[in-house]
């Protein structure tokens, strides 16, 4: 069994002025400064710069919340991976099931941009999820796999190991309705299989469970055996919640 570092990653979706970013990580810093997982904050496109420089030399890595597959164009509104990369970004999150619900974000357009995060140095943090429409006609598993070959169909299996996948089943997001430890394992457990029939590699990749993970739950969550971490919305609004969820991991 490899090992697989504890990763937990703050989305803070839109989120936090610039100045309450530099406070959160002030505040964030100390409280875990000797921790040995992955900790990635996941600002508004606005606060990457001053977060990325208030975390220099820290262990905290940051990510972008969303960008377009092209290097530059006319795609008004857009940011590309050069750029996140030129600010100092180490990851970016692609599939968030509010891109996908709100803004027209397909399996096709994430078959693009995974690739192309990979190939520029980003390590993509690749959602999906089912809905609670689904799970109740017993096709979360269909819907995963589903995401999971489309998502990654132009991946190059020697960089599969550098994808995070985070399973965030859509009804349990900002709802305050976690999945059950059991019920996440079932679900990341699938996860995995499915990537180990696409590459032996599939140990290493880390998989996240996303969906109202809060400091109260999260021990027992990512306590299973294929849960690496998790992917926290509300929660990791404030520094102490967050922290709490980095220690529990
Ligand atoms: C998320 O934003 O991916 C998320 C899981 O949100 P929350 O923790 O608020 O459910």
């Amino acid at each position: 069994m490899p090992d697989r570092t504890p990763y937990l990653a703050a989305n803070w979706k839109m989120h936090k002025t610039v100045a309450e970013a530099a406070d959160f990580v002030d505040a964030l810093l100390p409280k875990i400064g000797a921790t040995r997982n992955d900790v990635v904050i996941c600002p508004p496109f606005l606060a990457l710069g001053e977060v990325v420089s208030r975390t220099r030399g820290s262990a905290i890595k940051i990510a972008a919340q969303n960008m377009h597959e092209a290097e530059s164009g006319a795609f008004t509104g857009e940011v590309s991976a050069p750029m996140l990369l030129d600010a100092g970004v180490h990851a970016v999150v692609l599939g968030h099931s509010e891109r996908r619900q709100y803004f027209g974000e397909t399996d096709e357009s994430l078959a693009r941009k995974v690739p192309v995060a990979l190939a520029a140095g980003l390590e993509p943090i690749l959602c999906i999820g089912e809905s609670e429409e689904a799970r109740d006609a017993g096709q979360t598993e269909s819907v995963l796999e589903r995401q999971l070959q489309a998502d990654l169909a132009e991946v190059d299996p020697a960089l599969l190991a550098d994808v995070v996948i985070a399973y965030e089943p859509i009804w349990a997001i900002g709802t305050g309705r976690t999945a059950s430890p059991e019920q996440a394992q079932e679900a990341v457990a699938f996860v995995r299989d499915v990537l180990r029939a696409q590459e032996a590699e599939a140990e290493r990749v880390r998989v996240l469970y996303g969906g109202s993970v809060k400091p109260a739950n999260a021990a027992e969550l990512m306590a299973q055996p294929d849960i690496d971490g998790a992917l926290v919305g509300g929660a990791s609004l404030e520094p102490d919640d967050f922290a709490a969820i980095v220690e529990a991991a």
